[in-house]
């Protein structure tokens, strides 16, 4: 069905833009805050606060987004009425890997990935749409998630990789987190 035959969904208008965006960023929030409390579960205060203060970040972008769907007439898309490419939406945070989070580094690990992905959806849609008012609002939601996969980025930094201990690797094949 989508234009380019990839499995990127067919993005047609800015109202369209909206909804895929504000389910991102609302599944982000709800996975972050579980990811909070799942650090402070295992005693991780400082990375359960990285986590509270992104599920606050998305939380507002989602809020912000579904203004503009209310001042467009458009309504809030609900979980299941948007159709990602996969299963989940692209900022999601993979809980098939997040159940094995024992330490800081790999659920920071996870929340890269998830920012990466979110950043690649909506450059994507920023270089194939069609229609000029879509990319640039993917060009702007794609700089704030690029600042998100700094954020985590920065924190990664302070939380070395765990020691030999840790047999499980979120990232086995070291796929495209290097800058
Ligand atoms: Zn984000």
């Amino acid at each position: 069905m989508s234009a380019g035959g990839d499995d990127r969904p067919a993005i047609g208008g800015p109202a369209e833009l909206l909804a895929f965006a504000y389910r991102l960023e609302a599944d982000a929030e709800e996975r972050y805050a579980m990811l909070a409390d799942q650090m402070e579960v295992h005693n991780n205060p400082d990375v359960a606060a990285l986590f509270r203060k992104l599920a606050a970040i998305e939380g507002k972008h989602a809020a912000e987004i579904a203004e503009r769907l209310a001042g467009i007439g458009a309504p809030t898309p609900g979980l299941f009425e948007v159709e990602w490419p996969g299963v989940e939406g692209p900022e999601t945070v993979d809980f098939g890997d997040a159940h094995y989070l024992m330490t800081p580094w790999h659920a920071l690990k996870l929340a890269l990935k998830a920012e990466q992905r979110a950043f690649a959806f909506f450059d994507g849609v920023a270089r194939t749409a069609e229609n000029a008012e879509v990319r640039a609002a993917a060009e702007a939601f794609a700089a704030e998630e690029e600042e998100h996969v700094r954020l985590v980025e920065r924190e990664l930094d302070r939380h070395r990789s765990p020691d030999e201990s840790w047999s499980f690797d979120p990232d086995p094949a070291g796929s495209g987190s290097a800058p």
